[in-house]
């Protein structure tokens, strides 16, 4: 099993592969989520040596963080965890309400705590920007509650290169969750220079592009469900995209491994990014990506990877 690496500045020390949690009791996102598949999932990671666990409010309506609070009970290994959790916005008939107020902030906090039966949330991140809290009054609310000893990190997500400047105007931000994959490469020009001038941590979400990445997909495979509303699973830029995935099947083979986890081992050569979250729907997917941190990428294949997704 790899060794465990500091997260950022954080004193977290975290496997690089970690588990997205949003198919765990989110059926709001996945609809067909089964809460004791997700259960199972969660145990699968713990079982074998995962640490970190990404979920958020907005995953199941707090269902997500309830079902990971039973498991790591069961398990008992709560302090050998790493729990990131977002206070994210109210869902309702009318829309999202987001509020990151330092009331709201500290209210949705204690009721994170309580899902997931603990004491501290390791990550507390603040799931999208609101418009009328200025954003380092929201950070500055978490760094009390992490001088309180309520929360270990602080993240933020969804935040525009500039909100994300304001909001981190005295330092405190840790940890940044943006989508990054090889099929959207923006934040490599958006946020990594910036990531790497703090000192903070980028943790990719989609890394496998919900799953276009994984190589299952080929240019006949009839994409009719959740993914068929994602332009990358549409038309022309369907067929480029799997194009480009199949020429990882040979740097793949070579080191008999999957093509998932070639590319999951590509984002750990990034200098920002320290753990990889990649979503999963069954323990065998869990353990599947597990495979990522046996995967050495020499420098060629390295820029080969980079060539290939270029554009
Ligand atoms: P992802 O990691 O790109 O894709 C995950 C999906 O790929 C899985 O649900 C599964 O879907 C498929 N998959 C995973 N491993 C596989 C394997 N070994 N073989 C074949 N298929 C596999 O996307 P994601 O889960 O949406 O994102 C990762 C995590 O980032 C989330 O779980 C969540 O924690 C976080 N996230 C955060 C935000 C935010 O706003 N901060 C937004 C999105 C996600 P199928 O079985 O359906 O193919």
């Amino acid at each position: 099993m790899a060794n465990k690496v500091r997260l950022g500045k954080t004193d977290l020390q975290v496997l690089p592969v970690g588990l997205g949690a949003n198919a765990v009791g989110g059926a709001n996102i996945f609809g067909e989520a089964d809460e004791e598949e997700g259960k199972r999932l969660v145990r699968a990671a713990i079982d074998n040596g995962i640490n970190m666990l990404d979920t958020a409010y907005l995953y199941g309506l707090g269902r997500s963080e309830e079902l990971i609070g039973e498991v790591v009970k069961e398990t008992g290994r709560r302090n050998d965890l790493v729990i990131a959790t977002k206070v994210s916005p109210i869902i309702t008939e009318n829309g999202r309400i987001y509020n990151n107020s330092p009331a709201f902030l500290r209210e949705e906090t204690e009721k994170c705590l309580k899902r997931l039966q603990t004491d501290y949330i390791d990550i507390m991140y603040i799931h999208f920007p609101d418009e009328s809290t200025p954003k380092y009054e929201a950070v500055g609310e978490l760094k009390r509650m992490k001088d309180e000893g309520k929360i270990r990190a602080i993240g933020l997500s969804n935040f525009t290169p500039e909100q994300l400047a304001e909001a981190n105007r005295d330092g405190y931000v840790d940890v940044f969750q943006g989508e990054y994959n090889l099929i959207n490469r923006s934040a490599e020009q958006r946020y990594f220079p910036y990531m790497r001038e703090h000192g903070i941590s980028f943790i990719p979400y989609f890394p496998l592009a919900s799953g276009l990445l994984t190589g299952k997909f080929r240019k006949d495979t009839p994409v009719a469900d959740y993914r068929a509303k994602d332009p990358k699973f549409q038309g022309e830029n369907y067929i480029r995209n799997v194009e480009r995935v199949e020429q990882l099947r040979g740097i793949a083979a070579g080191k008999g491994v999957e093509i998932a986890h070639v590319v999951l081992a590509w984002y750990l050569t990034r200098d920002v990014i320290d753990v990889v979250i990649p979503g999963a729907k069954r323990a065998d997917q869990v353990l599947d990506n597990l495979r990522a941190l046996e995967v050495n990428l020499t420098e060629s294949e390295i820029a080969e990877i980079d060539r290939i997704f270029k554009d």
